[in-house]
């Protein structure tokens, strides 16, 4: 997607601090960090959100939440714990119109969010 900035980091347009990278996802810290540890984790593929998994695609999900445990234990984080979020519409405050699932550890979080 020409104007997508996430499709933009995967193919090295916009350079990014790269956590971890496989054939389908890629991972790399927050522009902006919300907590100690805030990593983004992407599917390569243009997916604009939860919203847009379908049959054909969903099996990204199991590629990313092995990356999210792979990441959690690589970082540390798995023994304290960790959020994995992923914010979707204008409800949910979604910024990226590319799917992308937050890591947020390092302290500890409130519930419920803002
Ligand atoms: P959302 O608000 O859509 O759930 O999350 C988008 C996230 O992407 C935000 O936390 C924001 O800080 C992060 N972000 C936006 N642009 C960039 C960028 O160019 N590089 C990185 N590393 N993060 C970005
Ligand atoms: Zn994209």
């Amino acid at each position: 997607m020409p104007n997508c900035i996430f499709c933009k980091i995967i193919n090295g347009e916009i350079p990014c601090s790269k956590v971890y990278e496989d054939e389908k996802v890629l991972a790399f810290n927050d522009i902006n960090p919300e907590a100690p540890i805030h990593v983004l984790v992407i599917p390569k593929q243009h997916i604009e959100s939860v919203l847009d998994l379908n049959q054909d695609n969903i099996s990204i999900t199991v590629d990313i939440f092995n990356a999210i445990n792979k990441i959690a234990k690589e970082l540390g984080i798995d023994k304290d714990g960790f959020r994995v979020v992923a914010n979707t519409g204008v409800n949910g405050n979604q910024t990226v119109a590319h799917l992308h699932y937050h890591i947020l550890g390092g302290r500890s979080l409130q519930w419920p969010p803002g």
